[in-house]
């Protein structure tokens, strides 16, 4: 590769999203492309939902080599799409997509990234007791790919609605009848008694309002392991607490970075530098926060 960041033979990737001004993923990437030496860059695309089919168009016209979806696309970039992975279909969102001489498919490696996040930190998952608080678009994933695995799941959110439609996903998918209740201190007791893992999908504790946690101090104990997919701030409230009371944490940035790594190996077919595309958006995290 030239010296030069952009060549005539660089191919690019990027993420389509709105808003799109504070993502760490061009950090994250092009630290990945340079440390492999691959004559890529990812570039950040702000699209309104309005312009959604044309940004697709022209995607696939201008060869793009493939891009990240996030809020508001991951669900209706979907029908504007060429072909889903398996995993993609089944969770019925979008977060990459592979560009294959303009034939656009969809992944979801949030999905695989949240459970990377575990097993990459030998956490088991299969025949687990796991409390997913939350059911938005995250949680959906996060619940999938959990409740493929074999773990054993009971979901709470604020609208017990949406937990219930979750709840019935995993039902029609894997058999696996998933108790939910709406997200209060009472539920959440008993849901936790009998809990190994819990995991916060709910957008509580993200920066502005670090303070707040959806779950309260005194329920936390040192056998639970307590993953928060908030990364912003990398250490929340809901993980500090769960810190003091002796329990396992899993930060918000170990899915960040997983998701990304899976979707740079899709783009590239080289193995992802985990650790610098981790260390990245942690630095990046960690200057905001001073
Ligand atoms: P979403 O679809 O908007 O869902 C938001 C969820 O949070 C819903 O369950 C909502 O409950 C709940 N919620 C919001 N405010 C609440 C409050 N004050 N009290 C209780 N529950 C509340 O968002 P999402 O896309 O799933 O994202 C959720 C969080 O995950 C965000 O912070 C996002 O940054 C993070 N995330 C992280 C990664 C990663 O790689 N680490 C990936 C994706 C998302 P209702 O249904 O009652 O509204």
């Amino acid at each position: 590769m030239s010296n030069e960041v952009v060549t005539g033979t660089t191919r690019v990737c990027g993420l389509i999203a709105s808003p799109v001004a504070h993502t760490m993923s061009p950090a994250m990437h092009n630290a990945a492309f340079r440390s492999l030496g691959l004559d890529y860059i990812y570039v950040p695309f702000l699209v309104a939902p309005e312009d959604l089919p044309n940004a697709l168009d022209g995607l696939r016209a201008l060869g793009i080599r493939g891009f990240n979806v996030s809020i508001p696309h991951k669900v209706t970039c979907i029908p504007f799409l060429d072909g889903l992975d398996p995993l993609a279909e089944h969770i019925g969102a979008v977060n990459t997509v592979v560009n294959n001489d303009g034939d656009l498919r969809g992944y979801n490696t949030d999905a695989e990234g949240f459970l990377r996040s575990l097993t990459e930190r030998d956490i088991p998952v299969a025949r687990q007791n796991i409390v997913i608080v939350g059911a938005g678009g995250a949680a959906r994933a996060v619940a999938y790919i959990l409740a493929r695995e074999g773990a054993y799941l009971t979901m709470l959110n604020r609208t017990p609605e949406a937990a219930e439609t979750l709840a019935d996903m995993i039902e029609d998918d894997f058999g696996q009848r998933v108790p939910f209740f709406a997200l209060e201190e009472a539920a959440l007791e008993e849901a936790l008694a009998e809990a190994h893992i819990l995991v916060n999908t709910t957008s509580v504790g993200m920066s502005p309002d670090n303070d707040a946690s959806p779950v309260p101090a005194r329920l936390l104990r040192a056998d639970l392991t307590v993953c928060d997919i908030v990364y912003n701030p990398v250490r929340t409230a809901l993980l500090a607490a769960a810190e003091a009371a002796g329990a396992a944490t899993v930060s918000g940035v170990e899915m960040l970075a997983w998701q990304g790594a899976l979707a740079f190996e899709l783009w590239t077919g080289a193995g992802a530098p985990f650790d610098l595309m981790r260390g990245t958006v942690l630095e990046l995290l960690q200057t905001h926060e001073e």
